[in-house]
């Protein structure tokens, strides 16, 4: 067994994963050591570049010293004291195994009850001490070194007969055992170590116990792990049912317990009969042997009470990390609750905003509606100003604009212009007779003859005054507006309304037409012509036509 390094290894192997990558940098020669080559080249090539990088990996802290307490003082001759502070620095080796030594990252170091009491002896005794980090290689590799003198101290080591033929152990100043580890709440049948050859037992590869148990357990049940707690890892392989127990150092169970938070795991039991005393293991020479005694001076009287409180820290470590996600948890609450009210405060600003959009809406359709109806009514407003009430035709205002606007028109074009003067004739006999109703009765339906007379989108046909009526005729040349007054004639003829005075006993009318045709002539000249026209019907005896055409000449 002691000629392997592999099986001379114990459960410490639960080393360094997470440790190596933060040194490194610190090993750029260690790093190029190719573990292909063989086992004597690789020893002393390591040896060599850890050596070379000796000095930048100095001891770190040594605060640790002042836990340790001596239960009864201890003495050591000056002489002794001299040759002590005259060694060169020892070159100490560790692995990860709390609460013994863990890999600090802040120091570049190991801490725990093991470089407590290192930092403590050497403090005392003047001796040096320097931790050599040679994280890469294997326990077995490291113990190697040790054994062969490339390394002074391996700090902390279980005791094995073997180990102790190669090397120089000190006094144990910590114990511990196996223990039995299985999931919670499953009965095991497990009274001895010779009750688990019936289990499917896992063990980290290497432990010293292996070989014990390999002469217990059939090989077909004996599941070797090179990892604890990662996936991989011997307590994973137990929560998944692949194996019934691990088999592990109790203390370090206990630990990483805590640091990974196993607690579906527990001991289930304790193998008495394999204790686990670590101590210091030095390699052999007369310098060692001498310093070895002077540690077991200190050790014998050693008090580490203080030490293994400050460095049993998995439950520590687990109930900050409790804190610190209770902490979290109550941040997520409290941001989860503000969220929350966010969401409410802007899910009521979005229903009120909603409703000032309906709101405004509504508004903007009455507005709508309103200026609808204000547009029809000033339309409304803007026609009747411009209509006559009695008979709906245009009234002399409308009739003055027209007037205006097409006689500029005439003037522009030279479009013949022509306008009637129409008058009803012994109208005043109608009122009299019939009443003046009626008279407006006879008013309405003559209004209806001239607007059906005078129907082109131009013509104006307005009422100009009490029973006068005026026809404006654009682009109407003479004999076109003759025409016009002809069936405004006939049309009223045509109405045959009485008028029992009147000769005949019916109402007519008597037409003046006048044609602006060319020359220079004013609207004005226009109205006079055609009531001039108007005069001479009603003086010719009623009930007939006359025209004339505007041209100079004429008009002369
Ligand atoms: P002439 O043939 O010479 O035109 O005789 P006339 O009776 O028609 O003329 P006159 O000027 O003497 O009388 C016009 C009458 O028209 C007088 C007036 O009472 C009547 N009149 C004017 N405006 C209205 C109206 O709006 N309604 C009614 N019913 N009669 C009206
Ligand atoms: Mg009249
Ligand atoms: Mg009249």
């Amino acid at each position: 067994m002691g000629d392997d390094p592999r099986l001379d290894v114990d459960s410490l192997q639960s080393v360094t994963n997470s440790s190596v990558a933060s040194v490194r940098s610190l090993l750029p020669l260690c790093r190029r050591v190719s573990p292909a080559r063989s086992a004597g080249a690789w020893l002393l090539a390591l040896a060599a570049a850890c050596a070379s990088v000796s000095a930048a990996a100095q001891s770190g802290t040594c605060e640790g010293a002042e836990r340790i307490r001596l239960r009864t003082p201890v003495t050591l001759e000056a002489e002794e004291l001299a040759a002590l502070r005259r060694m060169p620095p020892l070159r100490v080796t560790s692995v990860g195994a709390p609460p013994l030594s863990v890999y600090d990252e802040k120091t570049g170091s190991y801490r725990g009850i093991a470089n407590d009491l290192l930092c403590f002896i050497t403090a005392q005794t003047g001796l040096r001490h320097e931790y050599v980090p040679a994280l890469e290689s294997t326990v077995a590799q490291k113990i190697q070194l040790v054994q062969e003198g490339q390394l002074d101290v391996f700090a902390p080591l279980s005791f094995l007969p073997e180990r102790e033929r190669q090397g120089l152990f000190t006094l144990p100043f910590y114990d511990s055992y196996y223990v039995v580890i299985a999931r919670k709440g499953r009965r095991l049948a497990i009274a001895s170590t010779a009750d688990l050859a019936q289990y499917r037992v896992g063990l980290v590869d290497g432990v010293a116990l292996q070989p014990v148990l390999g002469n217990i357990v059939p090989p077909g049940r004996m599941v070797n792990f090179k990892e604890i707690v990662t996936h991989d890892g011997l307590f994973e392989a137990l929560r998944d049912d692949r194996i019934d127990v691990a088999v592990f150092n109790r203390d370090f169970f206990a630990e990483q317990r805590f640091r990974h938070e196993l607690f579906d795991l527990e001991v289930v039991h304790t193998l008495r009969e394999y204790p686990r005393r670590y101590r210091f293991y030095f390699s052999r020479s007369p310098q060692h042997q001498r310093v070895a005694a002077v540690f077991d001076r200190y050790l014998a009287v050693a008090d580490t009470t203080l030490s293994l409180q400050a460095h049993e820290d998995g439950e520590r470590q687990f109930i900050e990390r409790y804190v610190r996600q209770r902490s979290q948890r109550t941040l997520l609450q409290g941001a989860s609750v503000v969220a929350a009210l966010l969401a409410l405060a802007s899910y009521l600003a979005l229903r009120k905003y909603r409703a000032l959009v309906r709101r405004l809406a509504q508004s903007h359709e009455r507005i709508l509606q309103q200026q609808q109806a204000l547009q029809a009514a000033n339309a409304e407003l803007e026609q009747l100003s411009h209509t006559d009430a009695l008979t709906r035709l245009a009234n002399r205002r409308r009739l003055d604009e027209a007037l205006a606007r097409e006689h500029g028109r005439w003037q522009r074009t030279a479009s013949p212009l022509s306008l009637l003067m129409i008058d009803l004739d012994h109208f005043k006999r109608v009122n009299d007779h019939y009443g003046h109703a009626t008279g407006d009765d006879y008013l309405r339906a003559v209004a209806q003859v001239l607007a059906r007379a005078a129907a082109r989108p131009t013509d104006v046909a307005a009422r100009y005054g009490g029973e006068e009526f005026v026809c404006l005729l654009p682009d109407t040349a003479p004999q076109e507006a003759a025409a016009v007054a002809t069936r405004i004639h006939v049309g009223v003829a045509a109405l045959a309304l009485p008028n029992a005075h009147a000769r005949p006993p019916f109402l007519t009318v008597s037409i003046g037409v006048a044609t602006l045709a060319g020359g220079t002539h004013d609207a004005q000249d226009l109205l006079e012509a055609a009531d001039a026209q108007l005069y001479a019907a009603k003086s010719g005896g009623r009930d007939q036509i006359r025209s004339v055409t505007l041209d100079d000449t004429d008009f002369g």
